[in-house]
């Protein structure tokens, strides 16, 4: 068992967020003063915080001390404790002791890849990951101005549940009767809200869920509620999330080109077959094949598909398969997501987090799909980490040319709002902060994430995300 004690301050959280790591999910004893964990190395260590804002993690006569530029408190702490578990375990991550904040954000602080490397032992490859990805950040939140708007519709329903998913989605085919009533409660907070907007709309996003879960005359109406309600500026980023290529029909593509959407999602996850059954995903990679090209002849010429790497049922090496097959098809967008494991998920972490083998394989074959894709002309333009995310590694956008979705980042990045229609969103204010380039303060308003009781209280909703926005009528 690995046994940290605190000494000299109270960030359990932080130190939770190292150990997890190198160990199993650890447990935070207030009361002891203490964080410990199943798993991982065993070891008894002491992780303290000077006076002077040092910070130095001891295990037996050693001491582990950063000697070189101060960082803020909690960045200290966990140097020091990074520093004390990746000697004893022997083990290094690719992104050392940077966890619990966005790479890119760090990025945007220094001035070169070698800071990155040096202050958080992040891996040479990664540190170039973080510094090419929060450039092209920046650039692309550049092209709005601070007071645009991004919008978030969320539909929480899937044909079916994916056995890794964490999302609020409900398997329609045990909730079939609530799709109906909840369409409308959206299209009514939609209403009672859009009326009060007075600030550009610079990118939507219908996500879920699966928002082509719908029937074809409810998915339009949908449409037309959001584009009858919402001003959206022109040249504004319009996203629909047709993630399962099972719920993709004709009439479906035609609605979505009739009312000028600008980019939709088709996502396989893997391009092997037998995985997505086994994964309760009841599509084919042959139907993912046959849906893109079906958008394509029709005229869409943004299309993003997700990849997953780390899923079960299937070896590290598929994954690079399947990113190779996806090149062939040539999408705008290929985003690579590194399986994550959170409580809401039907399958155990132990089946998400196995093995050393897969850990260094998982690490080596996204490398070689990163590889593959910016040899063939793509570029990362959003990234983000997740605390459960497979081996500590990322999730990570790429794009050809200036094709990167401005929602993704701002999503991502903190620096835009969002206003979140629907069951379980999130909506937030990012104000920016003085002597904070790139560090906005966010405040958030989240939505009842049950569906029935959002269909119940929907008024309520629009009138707690009005005053949340100051919306003036
Ligand atoms: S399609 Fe996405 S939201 Fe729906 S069950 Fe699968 S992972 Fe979850």
């Amino acid at each position: 068992m690995l046994e940290v004690i605190l000494k000299g301050h109270d960030k359990y959280y932080g130190v939770s967020d190292v150990v997890r790591m190198f160990s199993g999910v650890p447990e935070e004893l207030k009361d002891e003063g203490k964080v410990i964990a199943p798993e991982g190395p065993d070891a008894v260590l002491v992780n303290e915080l000077l006076e002077d804002g040092r910070s130095v993690t001891y295990f037996g006569d050693k001491a582990y001390e950063f000697k070189g530029e101060l960082l803020e408190p909690g960045r200290e702490i966990k140097r020091s404790l990074y520093m004390a578990l990746s000697d004893i375990s022997k083990k290094n991550l690719p992104w050392g002791c940077l966890t619990g904040i966005r790479p890119t954000l760090v990025a945007c602080e220094e001035e070169s890849t070698k800071a990155l490397e040096e202050k958080y032992f992040v891996r040479p490859d990664k540190a170039r990951l973080a510094f090419e990805t929060s450039r092209e950040e920046q650039r692309i939140l550049s092209k709005v101005p601070e007071e645009s708007l991004c919008i978030y519709v969320g539909i929480p329903f899937c044909p079916s549940r994916c056995e890794y998913c964490s999302f609020v989605s409900s398997d329609i085919s045990c909730h079939m009767d609530r799709l109906v009533n909840y369409e409308a409660a959206l299209e009514r907070e939609i209403e009672l809200i859009s009326k009060q907007i007075k600030r550009p709309i610079a990118s939507l996003y219908v996500g879920g869920g699966t928002p082509t879960v719908l029937e074809e005359r409810e998915f339009a109406s949908l449409l037309d509620s959001i584009y009858s309600n919402l001003k959206i500026s022109s040249g504004a980023e319009v996203t629909v999330e047709a993630g399962r290529p099972d719920t993709i029909t004709t009439g479906k593509l035609e609605a979505m080109r009739d009312h000028g959407i600008t980019r939709i999602c088709i996502n396989p996850q893997t391009m092997r077959s037998e995985t997505l059954l086994r994964l309760g995903r009841k599509h084919t990679a042959e139907d993912t094949v046959r849906v893109y090209n079906q958008a394509c002849e029709m005229g869409f010429d943004l299309i993003n598909m997700d990849l997953i790497a780390g899923l079960p049922y299937e070896e590290p090496e598929e994954h690079v398969e399947s990113t190779k097959r996806l090149i062939e098809l040539a999408p705008a967008n290929i985003t690579v997501h590194t399986l994550y494991k959170k409580r809401r998920a039907a399958m155990s972490r132990d089946t998400v987090m196995d093995k050393e083998r897969t850990r260094d394989t998982l690490d080596e074959c996204v490398a070689e799909s990163y590889r593959l894709l910016m040899e063939a002309g793509y570029h990362p333009y959003y990234m983000y980490r997740q605390k459960d995310t497979g081996h500590g590694l990322e999730n990570t956008g790429f794009a050809k040319g200036d094709t990167g979705s401005l929602y993704n980042v701002a999503m991502m990045s903190d620096c835009r709002d969002v206003l979140s229609f629907g069951a379980g969103g999130m909506s937030k204010r990012c104000f920016a902060q003085e002597g904070e380039m790139y560090k906005h303060r966010v405040e958030r308003c989240p939505t009842i994430k049950d569906a029935l009781t959002y269909i119940a209280r929907v008024d309520e909703m629009a009138e707690k995300k009005i005053a949340f926005f100051e919306f003036k009528p």
